[in-house]
């Protein structure tokens, strides 16, 4: 579909360029031949009439004729060599130029084809589980109550898995829209994001220890609340029962870091680099645990923070732990 669209844009620049080169030819043609006859005319003529009185011989006459009109084809010639020129060049150039013009809305509609694609498969998989179920049950005449209860509730995991999927690519999706920045209290944002998250930190008896320097950032609360709460979010999740969780909160280099590191399993150096990729997991929490998630929330603080104008860094040993660090520009 592309290679077509690249062709027919070609041949437009084509046609407005040698809708141009001929008009301008034609232009240059015409300034020509005039001036060729006004000299001709205008100073030979004149001057061999002034000479010979009012008639010219027919010898002079005659090459007078021939230098026009060789005149004439020299510069159609070299009109008509120009315009073959403009051609070869222009038509190499325009499909240059074409390619240029529509690389990046080819990338857009690749990265949203893989984006439907992936989004698409992480679905069929609740609900084939889902299906499978139903059909077991509906085939089973003689499942009892607790059975059906159980279906249920198993439906209703898949269900919640599935709510959290489509909520995290509307995320995404919305992200896509310019942010509003104004300075924004960075040790309150901070604050109010581990309060949120004090009860499923509570649940694992996991402590979060907190060292914030008050100063304030460029950013919009949403945004900035939505990359914490993924941050802060992860280390729970992967950190093991009872761990510790270090937030921190610095001025640095003229930007504003904040940071949270956990004691959790740490993510592989191969692993790193695509941690931020919409729908990867890393091997270890696909499958050695059982860890809830579809590897987009750090596809989505990415994406945010790249609308804020600050970037988010990972640092990681297997075994030892995480470190991510959310630098923002610090407001004036
Ligand atoms: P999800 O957590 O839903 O899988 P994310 O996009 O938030 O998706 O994270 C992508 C992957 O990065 C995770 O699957 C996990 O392998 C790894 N990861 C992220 N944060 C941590 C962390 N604090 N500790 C260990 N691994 C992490």
């Amino acid at each position: 579909m592309f290679k077509s669209a690249y062709i027919r844009l070609t041949a437009w620049y084509v046609v407005i360029l040698m809708a141009l080169s001929l008009a301008f030819s034609l232009w240059v043609y015409r300034e020509a031949m005039n001036e060729v006859r006004l000299g001709l005319s205008g100073q030979v003529v004149v001057k061999l009439q002034s000479r010979f009185g009012t008639g010219l011989p027919a010898d002079v006459t005659a090459a007078i004729e021939t230098q026009y009109r060789e005149t004439h084809w020299r510069i159609v010639g070299n009109l008509v060599l120009l315009n073959i020129g403009v051609l070869g060049i222009g038509a190499i150039a325009s499909y240059a130029l074409s390619r240029r013009t529509l690389q990046p809305i080819g990338d857009a509609l690749e990265a949203q084809n893989r984006f439907t694609a992936d989004a698409s498969h992480e679905l069929r998989t609740p609900l084939a589980a889902m299906k499978t179920e139903i059909e077991v049950a509906l085939r089973d005449t003689g499942a009892d109550k607790k059975e059906l209860r159980e279906l249920l509730a198993s439906n209703l995991e898949e269900i919640d898995r599935m709510s959290n999927l489509t909520e995290g690519l509307l995320t995404l999706a919305r992200s896509d829209s310019t942010p509003t920045l104004s300075p924004l209290d960075a040790k309150q944002a901070t604050e109010e994001v581990i309060q949120r998250l004090g009860p499923l930190a509570k649940a694992k008896k996991i402590t979060v220890q907190a060292d914030l320097e008050p100063f304030s950032v460029m950013g919009e609360a949403k945004s900035v609340t939505a990359i914490l709460c993924i941050l802060l979010e992860n280390a729970i999740k992967y950190s093991p029962q009872g761990a510790g969780i270090q937030v921190s909160a610095k001025r640095k280099d003229g930007q504003g870091h904040i940071t949270i590191a956990d004691t959790g399993p740490g993510i592989a150096q191969s692993d790193l680099p695509h941690i931020f990729d919409r729908f990867y997991r890393a091997d270890s929490s696909r499958s050695k645990e059982n860890i809830a998630g579809h590897g987009l929330g750090l596809s989505i603080a990415q994406k945010l923070v790249s609308g804020l104008g600050g970037t988010i860094e990972a640092k990681s040993k297997v075994g030892e732990g995480s470190e991510f660090t959310l630098r923002l520009p610090l407001a004036q």
